[in-house]
């Protein structure tokens, strides 16, 4: 049986493991917590997740649609792309900006705004990406998933995360609606999508488990 205990030990060795100790990494979340920012950004695993996953679409521009203290940025730029990150919070992309700059991330851009401002000026401005990361507001996630795949060429990958968090928000009004995140994407004929749930322990330092999951799409 997997208790949480032994996936936490799982979940520690892998870290270890495949990810190691990362001074700029650890300096970015210590200056970010510094800062007062909430402990929400992904964790290393998930980063180097993220970042093989940039590596896998040969990604050379990556969408960020949430960026907190320029955490998983920093795993985007470790793929070799040039992130945009929006940010609706002027202190978290002051902190983002630190961060990426203390960690020698050239070129990241940082934009300040709601998202769905954001997204349209972008598309109006014939941006293209290879990968879009969701990272954002969960009520509104189809509404950006629906964005970054105008924003995404053929081929690219958008990644929502949190995307069973979001769903069973409303319980199962909230998964069985026709507005779900999986229903829209569903019936969205420009993508072919997988949703894969997720357990953790290490996640934003929960005690117990933390089950969530995330949607992948490839745009046709
Ligand atoms: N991706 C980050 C990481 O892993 O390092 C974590 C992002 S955090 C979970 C979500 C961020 O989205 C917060 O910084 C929040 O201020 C921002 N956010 C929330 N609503 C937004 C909106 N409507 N437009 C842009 N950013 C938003």
């Amino acid at each position: 049986t997997v208790t949480p205990s032994l996936l936490s030990l799982v979940e520690s060795t892998a870290e270890t493991r495949l990810v190691g100790d990362d001074a700029q990494l650890a300096a970015t979340l210590a200056n970010s917590a510094r800062h007062g920012l909430p402990p929400i950004s992904i964790t290393p695993l998930h980063g180097q997740h993220l970042s093989l996953l940039a590596q896998l679409v040969s990604a050379r521009a990556v969408l960020e649609v949430g960026t907190l203290g320029g955490y998983s940025a920093q795993w985007f730029a470790r793929a070799g792309a040039r992130v945009t990150s929006i940010e609706v919070d002027a202190r978290h992309r002051d902190v983002a900006l630190e961060n990426l700059r203390a960690a020698g991330v050239d070129g990241a851009e940082v934009v300040l705004g709601d998202a769905l401002d954001v997204l349209p000026r972008l598309a109006a401005e014939g941006r293209v990406f290879d990968l879009v990361f969701v990272d954002a507001d969960w009520g509104l996630q189809a509404d950006y998933f629906d964005w970054a795949v105008r924003l995404t060429r053929r081929g690219g990958a958008i990644y929502v995360d949190n995307a069973v968090q979001s769903m069973v928000e409303d319980g199962e009004d909230g998964v069985t609606r026709e507005g779900s995140l999986v229903a829209r994407v569903g019936r969205d004929e420009r993508v072919r999508a997988a949703l894969v749930p997720t357990v953790s322990v290490r996640k934003w330092d929960c005690e117990s488990e933390f089950v969530d999951g995330f949607l992948l799409a490839v745009v046709l």
